[in-house]
């Protein structure tokens, strides 16, 4: 007997072949858990700790097995007794610790540091219902939350605790544990997350994401990103971050200690990541715990710190750019007020003359990043562009004073869940033409001489036919919509922000609708997919929303549009909904405003998965269509450094009444207010939405949209030569390999870490 049908009859006392597909998950659950538990975990002088507000893991079920090399034994285990894995995993609920590509990131980050052996832990919180869930209600966007603690999971509880001061509370933490197994390796990693025992849900009002902002003691690990639009709200988000990264330092000091560091040779035992400025008050934190309980003298401390962290940053977004009023953090936390009161002081006196890099501004505020940035020994941007703009724009003034801190790591993707656990037939074709040594050296290139073959162009194909048909089944399973057959699948899946640009392509849509009604037919019928959470207080995100949801409507109820295009919004857009997108997608929609999208990761995911990508020169687009060349991708729009200007200048929204008067502008975006969408939606938030994409538009969606649209045209022309496309394709997945996470790791690690 297997040892899979052994804990069934522990666990249910019932044959595996007689148990339901959540019974067998809650025993692979266990088995897995088992083996992981019995597994070794890193040892190592130097350890890696690398610490963020989220971590967006997805289903751990088939990565898991994959890792620990169990993946066939347990499918064939699973078949003998009727099963399927498939079937299986839906019974998976996806942990709600992220919200978007930087917590995506952290989590492919942790696979690869365990799949490289590299001694490394994730530090986050325990979020009881993380972000919400996404639900549609009256075409717009309705926020709940996402209960995923109560169904079975992956966390394991420890008997580690520390005391955490606030000015009006004393916490003791509790922490939690995910094993990190790593792709093919004896031992493993952990991602741990501390959470306070007192939380709890009664506190949130029925059907909503609405709770008592006072109550501390019982909200503190609620939610991720709870609504920080009131001083309440703000005052949470530092509670959080500071229990957080307190915790965070006490595990890394005790850690380091007990492996026989006396903490002035910290930077021997520990590097410290902190992803964006979430964790950036580790800093006054190590100061606070160094100069109280280990004889410290402050200068002494900030020696050793500087040593011992690392930045990354991962926006220049100005209103993402974290500034805390002194008085909140003074009101959470008065000593760490104090420390970075002293910390300022301290760069004062080495740049006096310096006003752009000092750390508290004239109204006050504590600039996060400029803390992460003074007190560490590395700052690292996630592409090539972001990384110039950083050292030539946003962050000229510390470059010129630190020009060795800054460098550049490209974001890259996990290939073990997203490839090999999303898209198993595609991984066949893969190992049966070049072999099985790119599961672990991401290098994909021999693939390319599969261009002549017609059976491999075929073999693409019909994998990507048969992804539709798994898309088709999920969105009807989750959603109750019918994906048309055979249509172009074309995806823009993010979050939802204004930089991102979704307002662009339901500008574009509009533009193919009235097309379509003027008896312009295409020959494939096209379906446009988006997907992505508006964050609940981020209106003109709402709105578009709204728009998106009407349009679709308006579509589905036109017998003589319907048949050539449907647009669906995919209702709360998670790990699990992209791994299914992704694979089925055709064209990849990487839209944003040039300058704006640091990195991107969802571009890597849809490259590797054969989609072709239709992009403006940004973030990470840069280096794919480097890799890929011209001829592979779509691109448009203005180029960052015109942008750049743009907004240095004014020029562009000086001159927004021109864009907006233009033939082939002013109808399509009228129509967002065209008595059709009215009759389906909201007037005032349609009404909002025009009014600021007509006089407004701080992200620009007109600059581009002509272009965009004369591209778009192109990129369906282009389907209709499959044998052609499907080269394309096979080029996109062939120069992927540079996207591994392995890579990118391998970089921190030979660059930051050195471990
Ligand atoms: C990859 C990923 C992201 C990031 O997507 P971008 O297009 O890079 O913004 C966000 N959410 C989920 C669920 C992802 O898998």
């Amino acid at each position: 007997m297997h040892a899979l049908e052994q804990h069934a009859k522990e666990l249910f006392k019932k044959d595996l072949a007689n148990l339901s597909d959540a019974e067998t998950y809650k025993v692979l659950l266990d088995y897995v858990q088992e083996q992981m538990i019995n597994s070794p975990v890193n040892q190592g002088k130097k350890k890696l700790y690398y610490i963020s507000a989220e971590f967006l893991v997805g289903k751990l079920l088939t990565t898991n097995l994959i890792n620990l090399g169990l993946y066939d034994e347990v499918s064939q285990v699973l078949e003998a007794n009727g099963k399927s894995l498939h079937d299986v995993e839906k019974a998976e609920t996806e942990p709600s610790l992220g919200n978007g590509g930087l917590g995506r990131l952290a989590a492919c980050f942790l696979d690869s540091i365990a799949s490289l052996g590299i001694n490394g832990d994730g530090i986050g919180l325990n979020y009881h219902f993380g972000l919400f869930r996404q639900v549609f209600r009256d075409n717009q966007q309705a926020s709940v939350p996402d209960e995923w603690l109560n169904h079975p999971n992956w966390l394991v509880k420890t008997e580690t605790s520390y005391e955490i001061p606030f000015r009006h509370f004393n916490f003791k933490s509790s922490l939690y544990e995910i094993e990190i197994p790593g792709f093919e390796q004896k031992a493993h990693n952990r991602l741990r997350l501390f959470d306070l025992e007192s939380v709890t849900s009664d506190i949130i009002e029925a059907d909503s994401i609405n709770f008592d902002k006072m109550n501390i003691p019982q909200n503190l690990t609620l939610f991720l990103y709870p609504d920080d639009s009131d001083y309440v709200g703000n005052l949470l988000r530092i509670y959080q971050q500071y229990f957080m990264v307190s915790n965070a330092a006490q595990l890394i000091i005790e850690e380091a200690k007990a492996k026989g560091s006396d903490l002035h040779d910290l930077y021997d035992y520990a590097v410290v990541q902190i992803n964006d400025t979430h964790p950036a008050f580790i800093i006054p934190e190590f100061v606070r715990l160094l100069t109280t309980y280990h004889g410290f003298e402050f200068k002494e401390a900030l020696a050793v710190i500087e040593k011992t962290v690392a930045f990354t940053n991962h926006t220049i977004l100005a209103e993402a750019l974290e500034k805390w009023p002194m008085a909140y953090i003074d009101e959470v936390v008065p000593e760490i007020a104090k420390i970075i009161r002293q910390l300022d002081e301290e760069i004062r006196s080495r740049y006096p003359d310096k006003e752009a890099v000092q750390i508290i501004d004239q109204d006050d505020r504590a600039h996060m990043a400029h803390i992460a940035i003074h007190f560490s020994f590395s700052t690292n941007g996630v592409a090539k562009l972001h990384t110039e703009i950083l050292k030539n724009s946003e962050l000229k003034p510390f470059y010129e004073l630190y020009p060795d801190k800054f460098n550049n790591k490209t974001n890259g993707i996990s290939f073990r869940r997203w490839i090999m656990a999303a898209n198993p037939e595609l991984t066949q074709l893969l190992d049966e033409k070049i072999g099985q040594d790119w599961h672990k050296d991401a290098d994909l290139t021999a693939f390319e001489k599969e261009i002549d073959q017609a059976d491999s162009l075929k073999r693409l194909q019909e994998i990507k036919h048969h992804n539709k048909l798994q898309l088709q089944e999920y969105l009807s399973d989750q959603q109750g919509v019918q994906l048309h057959d055979n249509a172009i699948i074309d995806v823009q899946i993010k979050r939802l922000h204004e930089y991102k640009r979704q307002q662009m392509l339901a500008l574009y849509i509009i533009h193919k609708y009235l097309d379509i009604k003027a008896g312009n037919l295409p020959s494939t019928p096209i379906t446009i997919l988006f997907g992505g959470k508006a964050a609940p207080a981020y209106t003109i995100a709402q709105d578009i929303i709204h728009l998106i949801l009407c349009l679709s409507e308006l579509i589905a109820k036109d017998p003589e549009v319907s048949p050539y295009l449907q647009v669906i919004m995919v209702e709360n857009y998670n790990v699990t909904s992209a791994e299914k997108l992704i694979t089925a997608a055709d064209i990849s929609e990487q839209i944003s405003l040039a300058s704006k999208e640091a990195s991107g990761t969802g571009n890597m995911k849809f490259m590797l998965n054969g989609a072709l990508t239709i992009c403006t020169l940004d973030g990470a687009n840069v280096e794919i269509a480097e890799r890929v060349g011209e001829d592979n991708i779509y691109i448009f729009g203005q180029d960052s450094e015109t942008i750049v200007k743009l907004y240095e200048t004014g020029d562009y929204h000086r001159h927004l009444a021109d864009y907006y008067h233009r033939e082939r502008i002013k109808p399509l975006v009228d129509f967002i207010v065209s008595d059709e969408l009215l009759a389906l939606g909201q007037h005032d938030r349609l009404y909002r939405l025009h009014e600021d994409i007509k006089y407004k538009d701080w992200f620009m969606a007109l600059i581009d949209l002509e272009e965009f649209i004369d591209v778009k045209e192109k990129v369906y022309a282009d389907y209709e030569d499959q044998e052609s496309w499907t080269k394309k394709a096979l080029i996109n997945i062939a120069q992927a390999g540079y996207f591994s996470s392995d890579r990118t790791i391998q970089d921190y690690n030979q660059d930051i870490w050195k471990i």
